[in-house]
């Protein structure tokens, strides 16, 4: 029998959790954590993860603070807003959605963020203690992406430690704190990217696979030994064909179908890792509050 993990009933058991955390909070405290979320432009996915970011924040008892910047808005005048926001006493966490437009170089905009306001984890010296701490520091701020599929694969109640872990990609967002994340959990990593050599041999030996590559369905079926797990992070969008007529679907990484005979566990695409990715968002937020009111 292959588990289906479902990616938005435990995304919603997180935010039910944090609504509570957030409401004894806010009767200890007086206050509710912050989140200020920046856009600029109007790419229509940006949009999107957006107003979906804005809903769930709200819905778990967060303050957002919207800014959204026209497309044309200056590095020198976005670096302006993040320091405002920086010193604003009520924002605790502080998103900027990607991608921001060619002229504005992200990595300083992202640097720029106050590191203990970093609600996605991507700041250098987040990153650099996501390295360093060796075991379950609760107080750290951790990419969202990876962190969420990290608790989908404890909900499994299987032991980590000791595991065989195949992370496929090294991106900052994904795969390099993904890697990191299992390592902390004692599995034994290896990273596979696109210079990897017999990558199916490779995932063949894993226990635990995470697919964040963004290419559609790479991860065939007889990549996946028999009872391994597969966490798959990849969003592509695909053109098929229905009776005659073009649709868009959404696919991940791995070739579900074939992946899930193999598989003890498997996420879909959609509703696996994509719902978890906000739900840490917002644990994020939540963290950087009780860092700085010191609960
Ligand atoms: P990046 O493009 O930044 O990184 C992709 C990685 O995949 C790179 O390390 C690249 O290797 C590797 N790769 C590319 N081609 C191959 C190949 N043929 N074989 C092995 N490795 C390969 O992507 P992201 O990490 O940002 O995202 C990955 C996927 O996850 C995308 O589909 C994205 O949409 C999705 N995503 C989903 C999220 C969610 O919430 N569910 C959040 C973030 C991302 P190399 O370094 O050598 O180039």
């Amino acid at each position: 029998m292959t588990t289906l993990i479902n990616g938005k009933e435990v995304a919603q058991n997180l935010r039910n959790e944090l609504k509570k955390e957030i409401d004894i909070l806010k009767t200890k405290t007086g206050k509710v954590p912050g989140l200020a979320v920046v856009q600029v432009g109007n790419v229509a996915a940006s949009s999107v993860y957006v107003k979906s970011k804005t809903k769930s924040a709200k819905e778990v008892g967060i303050e957002v603070f919207d800014h959204h910047l026209p497309d044309e808005i200056t590095q020198e005048d976005l670096l302006k807003l993040v320091n405002t926001l920086n010193n604003q006493y009520n924002v605790n966490g502080i998103l900027v959605q990607l991608p921001l437009p060619k002229h504005i170089n992200e990595q300083a905009v992202l640097d720029s963020i106050h590191p203990d306001k970093d609600a996605d984890g991507f700041h250098p010296l987040n990153v650099g203690k996501l390295s360093i701490a060796s075991d379950n520091d609760e107080s750290l701020l951790v990419p969202c992406t990876p962190y969420g599929c990290l608790i989908m694969l404890k909900g499994l109640g299987i032991d980590l430690s000791g595991k065989n872990a195949v992370v496929i990609g090294r991106s900052n967002i994904v795969g390099k704190p993904m890697a990191q994340l299992l390592l902390k959990e004692s599995c034994t990593v290896t990273i596979a990217h696109s210079k990897t050599k017999n990558i199916e041999d490779v995932c063949r030996n894993a226990d635990i696979v995470v697919a964040a590559v963004g290419r559609p369905k790479m991860v065939k079926g007889d990549w996946v030994k028999k009872g391994a797990i597969v966490i798959d992070v990849g969003i592509n969008r695909i053109t098929i064909e229905v009776e005659g007529v073009e649709k868009n679907k959404l696919v991940g990484d791995v070739d579900f179908d074939e992946a899930s005979k193999n598989a003890s566990a498997i996420t879909p695409v959609p509703g696996g890792v994509g719902p978890m990715t906000i739900a840490c968002l917002l644990r994020n937020t939540t963290i950087a509050f009780k860092n700085k009111t010191k609960q």
